[in-house]
């Protein structure tokens, strides 16, 4: 049973991929008195976000921000631009792309799944978990599509299931070469601020994300990120919505407001948010994030693992999959790890269950955090009898004193 009086002594080390660790900062600015959300200084601070938020997306366009999981934000982005019976085209990259293609079929659209099919010789049957969006498959089956039936691709940028990074910009190049008018929607939930994303410059339609990964934020807060197109399908589209219905927010967006009443305190969070990330400059943020990803590999790869990305050009900056050996069941290994040393880490979900574990190198964090969530897996490892084979630990360390990033100046 949840126990909530129960309080170890020292941080808590929460490695899961999302949410990730709050700084102090955002938990501060959260704190502040809550305004009446009609007032003139919640005008600035709807005005404040929205500009910020843009910036983040890279975009020029509108970004509608709700209070709401993920999840609401993937419903948004279908209902706003789509119609019964749409086709969309989806891409089976793991558990998140599987939820939201469950989804698109529940709100009566037509899904079409593409796969890199065929069995792994860790993972039966989630071959294709393994790797990211195969763009040349997109492009082959939209030519394929003369009559235009397909009204949308959906893609997952980085697949949290598994670690995967896909390249978003080949997705686009694949739908303009084959000629095709569909939509562009992609779930940068955890990409954005971790992971390069250019929603104008690599055309994309819908941008969905969510507060709770790289932005360091609770969860409670989600984006979709528009563009002309994507505002001019909303006037066709004919799914029910009415909470999600993008015209009358963004029309009150432009003086701060919002039809409903909007989360207050996580919008406080997410200026600060914003101005921690902006200060820090998303060039810096990304290396950051390349970098620690480069140092868990690592110490994944002396410890003799393989690693859930099959594709290394894939690796994610974000979290790292570590495939478990036959017969060691990495949702035991987790939960020694958190009774042991108070370390949470991603599990293995939907196919993957009980196979794999993903640690999470994302947002507020450090080198040495890093390096302690390392050895925290690596006695676990030892303490469950898998024989590894050298120091992962050695090898993170290794990897960062020969890998110094540069910080900005202050
Ligand atoms: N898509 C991706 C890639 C995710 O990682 C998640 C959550 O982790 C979701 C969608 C669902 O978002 P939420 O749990 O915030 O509703």
């Amino acid at each position: 049973m949840l126990n909530l009086d129960h309080h170890p002594t020292g941080r808590h080390f929460l490695q899961i991929p999302g949410p990730s660790p709050v700084p102090d900062r955002i938990l501060r600015a959260m704190s502040l008195p809550t305004i009446d959300h009609r007032g003139p200084e919640f005008g600035e601070l709807g005005l404040r976000v929205l500009d910020g938020i843009g910036q983040i997306f890279k975009t020029k366009h509108p970004v509608v921000i709700y209070p709401a999981s993920g999840t609401g934000a993937w419903e948004a982005a279908l209902s706003n631009t789509l119609s019964q019976g749409d086709h969309v085209l989806m891409f089976e990259t793991g558990h998140f792309a599987s939820l939201w293609k469950k989804m698109a079929a529940r709100l009566g659209l037509k899904c079409e799944f593409l796969s890199v099919d065929g069995t792994d010789e860790y993972l039966p049957n989630a071959k294709g978990w393994r790797y990211g969006v195969q763009a040349d498959l997109i492009e082959a089956r939209l030519r394929k599509d003369t009559e235009k039936r397909i009204k949308a691709v959906c893609v997952v940028h980085n697949e949290t299931s598994t670690g995967v990074t896909s390249d978003i910009a080949a997705v686009r190049t694949a739908i303009d070469a084959a000629g095709h008018p569909a939509l562009l929607m992609v779930d940068s939930i955890s990409g954005l601020a971790s992971v390069d994303l250019r929603h104008d410059e690599w055309g994309v339609d819908v941008t969905i994300s969510g507060s709770q990964k790289g932005l360091m934020m609770p969860p409670g807060i989600s984006f979709n990120a528009l563009s002309p197109r994507a505002l001019d399908a909303m006037k066709s589209a004919t799914l029910p919505r009415s909470f999600w219905a993008w015209d009358e927010i963004v029309e009150m967006n432009k003086d701060g407001y919002w039809p409903y009443t909007p989360n207050t305190n996580l919008l406080y969070g997410l200026a600060e948010s914003l101005d921690m990330l902006l200060q820090e400059g998303l060039e810096n943020v990304f290396t950051r994030h390349h970098r620690w990803g480069a140092g868990v590999r690592a110490a994944v790869n002396a410890w003799g693992l393989p690693i859930q990305c099959a594709d290394p050009q894939r690796y994610s900056p974000v979290l790292t999959g570590v495939i478990t050996p036959v017969g060691v069941d990495a949702d035991a290994l987790r939960r020694l790890i958190h009774k042991r040393f108070d370390l949470s880490l991603g599990a293995g979900l939907g196919k993957l269950k009980a196979r794999m574990f993903r640690m999470g190198h994302l947002g507020f964090s450090n080198d040495l955090t890093l390096i302690a969530m390392v050895a925290g897996v690596e006695m676990g490892l030892k303490l469950s009898n898998v024989q590894v084979a050298g120091s992962g630990v050695h090898a993170i360390m290794d990897y960062f004193a020969d890998h110094h990033q540069k910080m900005p100046a202050a």
